[in-house]
């Protein structure tokens, strides 16, 4: 009898990351859900009883910004378990201002959470992947494809990512190691609370930027009322999990969908600017 295949997921306290540790667990996987703040599990926890897969859910520490709990994590996986057979990278966080406001500090720790978070944990999980042609699942945004107004940061991390992948997924294929984005829209999570807006405290730094601040943060309130829920959003990418040869690429919903074909097919920029454009005015 083989052993139960073994997903590690990165930041599963709440939202996308929570919702795809349970369903993994439930799709028969030995779940490794990790969070920075391993006291933040009980929301986990009480999902995993509720669908009755405490048994095949681990709770360990994992921050992706920092290389040795990466390491540490790891070691664990492969002591306990002997094999690695997927990594899904979802942590991450939300960013919002323009580059005139904020500091250059702020855009580096976007870059480190969004981006070289999930360069440290592929990088480090990678040898394990290719001993079990396994696979590297990573949750960018449609934002990793639509560069967003006032998300200049984050949308530049979660592009890196994708640029980081795409190029990733031919040489990793070589070694019998899947690739996959997916690129959620708006998703009813946490992540626009854990951002910790100061709406009033944005408004004034912006300055000559505060009516399309503005603009743009009416827009998305608006945006998020047709929010996925994090289950759905966990679907598809329960599928790539599964699915025999996952796609490099994809979407959790039609709108992404959508979203995303607008700059697949805006060879010049223009539809992309147009589309952004009005969002700010
Ligand atoms: P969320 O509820 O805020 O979840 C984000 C998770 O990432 C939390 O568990 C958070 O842990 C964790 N995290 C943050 N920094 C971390 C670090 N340094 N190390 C380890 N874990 C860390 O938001 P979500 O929507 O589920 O986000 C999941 C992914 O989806 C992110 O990559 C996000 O960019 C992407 N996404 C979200 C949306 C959306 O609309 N929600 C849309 C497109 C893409 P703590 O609880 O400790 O903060």
């Amino acid at each position: 009898m083989t052993s139960p295949k073994t997903v590690l997921i990165t930041g599963t306290s709440s939202g996308i990351g929570l919702a795809t540790a349970v369903a993994a667990a439930r799709a028969g996987w030995t779940t490794i859900a990790t969070l920075r703040d391993t006291g933040k599990a009980d929301a986990l926890l009480t999902a995993a009883a509720a669908h009755e897969v405490t048994d095949r859910i681990q709770v360990k520490h994992l921050d992706v910004v920092d290389p040795a709990t990466i390491a540490t994590c790891l070691d664990e996986v492969i002591a306990e378990h002997g094999h690695l057979d997927a990594l899904v990278n979802n942590a991450g966080a939300a960013q919002v201002g323009t580059i005139e406001q904020g500091s250059l500090d702020e855009v580096r720790a976007a870059m480190e959470v969004n981006f070289f978070g999930v360069v440290a944990t592929t990088r480090a999980a990678l040898p394990h992947l290719r001993a079990s042609h396994g696979r590297v699942i990573t949750v960018t945004s449609v934002g990793g494809i639509v560069g967003q107004p006032f998300n200049e940061a984050y949308c530049a991390a979660k592009f890196a990512v994708e640029g980081f992948m795409e190029s990733l997924a031919p040489v990793a294929a070589t070694v019998g190691v899947d690739v996959t984005v997916v690129e959620p829209g708006a998703v009813a999570s946490e992540f626009v609370a854990n951002l910790n807006l100061d709406v009033d405290a944005q408004l004034t730094t912006a300055g000559p930027y505060a009516p399309a601040l503005q603009a743009y943060l009416t827009r998305t309130q608006q945006s998020f009322t047709n929010a996925q829920t994090p289950t759905e959003a966990a679907a598809p990418l329960i599928k790539a999990l599964t699915a025999p040869h996952p796609p490099f690429r994809i979407q959790t919903s039609p709108w992404a969908r959508n979203f995303v074909t607008t700059k697949l097919t805006d060879l010049d920029g223009s539809a992309v600017q147009t589309l952004t454009g009005e969002w700010v005015r």
